[in-house]
């Protein structure tokens, strides 16, 4: 049954990725009256698969081009450990949060142009580094010639910040039935009402003086839905490999090559308490091309390459897996990733959103926030009501996989 109350609102937040949930946090902390709408599970696409890394720079400052969104990324690290450690008052609250490691791991191949790169990075890298002496080191990379730096980048657990997030939104975040349980009535080009419907059947109706879509890929479907140009987002395929297995030690860091990262390992649990790998940086982004099975055999060649004293046969359960996910973003005139997070107004009061990196989304809250601006004076806080569907939180890739024995790449790998 709808009620037929329409509710007041200053921002509707289309998406619950960490771009929507720290829009809706800022909002709510600004003293908006807010709410945000999932359509699926909390994070689902992006934030649950991304590595949690928060860049302080070293990746982009391997690429002298990215220099300038090094700027946009330096106080990143510093902020995201405040947000656990002591929040101030319009910090996001991740007291609850967890951080898998304080810091990463950057180390080379004797490849020139892995040498070049860790100089690259040495010089370029404004975020303190420091050399560490082998016995410091994770076990794996006790042996490796050349430098090994420790980076000041804290590796969050992407699941952890997304539920503590949506636990204290709960109040404030529903969850509807697919992208078609969200009725955008708009008149003259402007969202006057939304209709929201859950799986159960209910629903009720919001009048919103902003709508702000943060919804990931999702984000160029609503712009087609309303009409709108679409050529304003692009995506960027990834093709992630995963590697489990009993008591494989943790890991979070990037092996440099050129300016490049080759591989890029972080680390978590599944839930049988094997540990769990994933491998990202230049190894997704070509693996784009790769079916499974390939891309397998590649990332297991490569981990070979990159971590030499790695030995997995010493290891119980060993397996492999792999996904795709795209990283949805502003389109950028040469398709490379933008430099900062994004926000433009697409229509009056429509703002589309893309916080290019997960480490930016509070900034980019921040930019919502600013342009929505003062509070009207009737707002008060929102309350969705009771009865109407909350969403879960997405689960990590590597919960709902199959698995190729790790015997059966190895006999698969060309000689
Ligand atoms: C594999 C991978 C690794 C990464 N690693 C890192 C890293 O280590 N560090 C870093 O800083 N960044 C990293 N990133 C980038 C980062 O993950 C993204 O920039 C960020 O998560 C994007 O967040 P988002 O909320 O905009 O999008 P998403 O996480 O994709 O969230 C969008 C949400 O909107 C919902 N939605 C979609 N359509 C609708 C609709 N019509 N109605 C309602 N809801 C809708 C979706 O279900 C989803 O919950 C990584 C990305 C990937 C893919």
């Amino acid at each position: 049954m709808r009620s037929p109350e329409i509710h007041d609102l200053d921002l509707l937040v289309i998406g619950a990725g960490i771009a929507g949930l720290a829009i809706l946090d800022r909002a709510t902390r600004t003293g908006l009256s807010v709410l945000a709408v999932e359509s699926a599970e909390s994070g689902r696409g992006q934030s649950i698969s991304a590595q949690g890394i928060i860049h302080g720079g070293l990746k982009y400052t391997l690429k002298e081009r990215d220099l300038e969104a090094a700027d946009s990324i330096r106080a990143m690290p510093e902020a995201w450990r405040r947000f656990v450690e002591s929040p101030a008052k319009m910090d996001l609250d991740l007291r609850d949060a967890t951080i898998l490691s304080p810091c990463t791991w950057v180390w080379r191949t004797d490849s020139l142009a892995s040498r070049i790169g860790m100089l690259g990075a040495k010089t370029m890298l404004r975020t303190r580094t420091d050399t560490v002496a082998p016995e410091d080191r994770p076990t794996l990379l006790q042996s490796m010639t050349g430098k090994v730096l420790r980076v000041e980048e804290p590796v969050f657990d992407t699941k952890s910040v997304l539920a503590t997030l949506s636990r204290q939104h709960e109040d404030r975040l529903v969850s509807v039935d697919h992208a078609e349980g969200l009725e955008l009535r708009s008149k003259a080009g402007r969202i006057e009402t939304v209709v929201l419907r859950d799986r159960a059947g209910a629903s009720f109706e919001v009048r919103p003086r902003q709508v702000v879509c943060a919804a990931g890929v999702g984000n160029e479907a609503i712009l087609s839905r309303l009409g709108l140009e679409t050529n304003v987002a692009q995506r960027r395929p990834l093709h992630m490999t995963l590697l489990r297995g009993r008591g494989l030690p943790e890991l979070y860091g990037h092996c440099v090559d050129g300016n490049k990262t080759r591989v890029t390992i972080t680390s978590n649990r599944d839930p049988e308490g094997r540990t769990v790998w994933q491998l990202g940086g230049d190894l997704s982004e070509r693996g784009n091309a790769r079916d499974e099975d390939e891309q397998i055999r590649v990332a297991a060649k490569e981990l070979a390459a990159v971590l030499p004293r790695l030995d997995l046969d010493a290891h119980e359960e060993v397996a492999w897996s792999s996904y795709r996910v795209d990283r949805a973003e502003r389109k950028t005139s040469s398709g490379w990733r933008p430099d900062d997070a994004e926000v433009f107004e697409a229509a009056p009061g429509l703002l589309v959103a893309w916080p290019t990196k997960w480490a930016l989304a509070p900034r980019l809250a921040a930019a919502v926030v600013d342009l929505v601006a003062a509070p009207s004076t009737r707002s008060a806080v929102f309350t969705a009501p009771a009865d109407f569907a909350r969403p879960r939180v997405a689960s990590f890739p590597w919960e709902d996989r199959t698995w190729t024995d790790h015997r059966d790449v190895r006999s698969a790998a060309p000689a």
